[in-house]
């Protein structure tokens, strides 16, 4: 429409927006402790680092944020990628346990987190859906779901096809697994409520300042950056999908991750029935497909959030605008005419054994908390405070998730954009040839291609 402006940044940014914070300058000369990255995970660790009287730097090479921490959709979660029963098969049943009660806790830790804190980030508990995308998908949920129960207890039920109608956007599902519990905040204030937490306690915020060179002593480290060299006892690496290549520290983490890029939507407002037609329960939606759609409703300007198109490369928002709201009618016909206002890409941070890792690592000394696996919204700030309790010494900073085996593969260099294009054909042939198959023997007229 003739006069609208498509915005290409994260819609959170206009109600918050991201602080030029102690740019130029020089760095000071020494600190107990430098984080490097000014995410979720670097202010968690400052925040707690501080409190308990640590002197705290903290250096981000672009602005506090700029990075996954207010790219994200909000979506406050319980889960980790894998089913609780491929976890368990993978690293035993009680470790599995381990695994999905802290995972618990990181949910139960940002609740209380953000109100004990005042943090005015909107959280809420709206539930989440996973539509299933074949008969098949639905029994998986479920069997998991039936062992993850007996061994540890969730507020997670399962939704039969035939009542599905009640909670999903389109009869296109065969059931859905509801997870009751699980919330949804504003990326964007719940960062900046952390930065403002971190500040207050003393942490000093150095944004626009890279790390570009490493060195550790017995007695501590040395970091250089463009505004000078700062020498700590401690270091905290927390730069997640953003790591570069250009120190092998930072090669040896890189290759541990795959970044993945996602593209995100947000609607212009629109009507009650509108949100209530694409989220009849009001909880936001996933699909079991690999390569997922997802929405949620932004309740305090009744816009639609959704996200789609992951792994293309588009040439701008606009296209990527187009494509996400044709693959999003597909099944959500409501969505039709409503118009994009803003859509942006962002990078998760994806590891090879789905799992988050923080530790120490050995040679260096380095402590980090590098690759959140697409669940860094609470995820990061409880183990940051994991993290800056292990510093500290304390019995608090006991974690699954600490000095675990960081897998890579071989002749991985941390750059996979060659072999992702292929890997985004292959899942959307297998997942979207199944769905269309099963609607198909179901007497369902398939949607048609998903659009590209
Ligand atoms: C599109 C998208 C949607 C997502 N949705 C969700 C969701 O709904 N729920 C959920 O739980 N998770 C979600 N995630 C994941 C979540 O956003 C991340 O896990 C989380 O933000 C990670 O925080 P972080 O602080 O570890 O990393 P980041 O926020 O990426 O911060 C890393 C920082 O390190 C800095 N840095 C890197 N290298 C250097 C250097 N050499 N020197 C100085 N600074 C450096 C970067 O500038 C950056 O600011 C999503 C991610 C994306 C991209």
């Amino acid at each position: 429409m003739a006069g609208h402006r498509l915005r290409d940044y994260p819609y959170w940014r206009d109600q918050a927006p991201l602080r030029d914070i102690g740019e130029g300058g020089p760095l000071p000369e020494n600190a107990d402790v430098v984080v490097v990255g000014a995410g979720y995970s670097g202010l968690s660790v400052a925040l707690h680092l501080a409190r308990a009287g640590r002197d705290v730097v903290v250096i981000d090479q672009d602005r506090p944020g700029e990075h996954a921490s207010t790219q994200n959709f909000g979506a406050v979660g319980r889960t980790i990628r894998h089913k609780f029963t491929a976890v368990a098969e993978e690293v035993g049943l009680p470790t599995a346990v381990r695994i999905f009660q802290e995972a618990q806790g990181w949910l139960d830790y940002t609740a209380d987190f953000v109100e004990r804190e005042q943090i005015e980030c909107g959280f809420t508990r709206n539930g989440r859906l996973y539509g299933a995308h074949t008969p098949e998908a639905y029994e998986a949920m479920a069997r998991d779901m039936e062992i993850h129960q007996k061994h540890m207890p969730v507020d997670t039920v399962m939704i039969p096809r035939a009542e599905q109608h009640k909670a999903l956007c389109s009869e296109d599902f065969f059931g859905a697994q509801y997870l009751r519990d699980v919330g949804l905040l504003h990326p964007g204030r719940y960062h900046a409520g952390l930065l403002d937490r971190a500040l207050a306690a003393g942490a000093r915020v150095f944004g626009k300042c890279r790390a570009d060179g490493f060195e550790h002593a017995s007695d501590g480290h040395v970091v250089t950056t463009p505004r000078g060299a700062i020498r700590s006892k401690e270091l905290v690496l927390c730069t997640n999908a953003a790591t570069g290549s250009h120190h092998p520290l930072l090669r040896y983490f890189r290759r541990r991750m795959i970044p993945i890029h996602s593209w995100t939507l947000v609607t212009e407002p629109v009507d009650d029935a509108t949100i209530r037609a694409a989220m009849p329960n009001g909880a936001m939606q996933l699909d079991t497909t690999l390569l997922y759609t997802g929405i949620r409703a932004i309740d305090q300007d009744k816009r639609i959030l959704l996200t789609a198109q992951h792994l293309f490369d588009h040439p701008d928002a606009e296209s990527a605008a187009r494509a996400c709201l044709a693959q999003a009618t597909e099944r959500m016909p409501a969505l039709a005419n409503v118009r994009a206002d803003y859509c942006w890409v962002g990078t998760f941070a994806l590891t090879f054994d789905w799992l988050p890792h923080i530790g120490k690592d050995p040679k260096t000394g380095v402590h980090y908390q590098v690759g959140m696996v697409g669940t860094g919204v609470p995820a990061a700030g409880y183990l940051g405070w994991k993290l800056a309790n292990r510093i500290l010494g304390k019995p608090e900073g006991e974690t699954v998730f600490a000095d675990r085996p960081y897998p890579t593969r071989p002749f991985y260099n941390g750059n996979p954009r060659w072999i992702l294009p292929y890997m985004r054909e292959y899942y959307r042939w297998r997942d979207n040839g199944a769905w269309r198959r099963a609607l198909a023997k179901h007497g369902r007229q398939p949607a048609p291609s998903p659009a590209a």
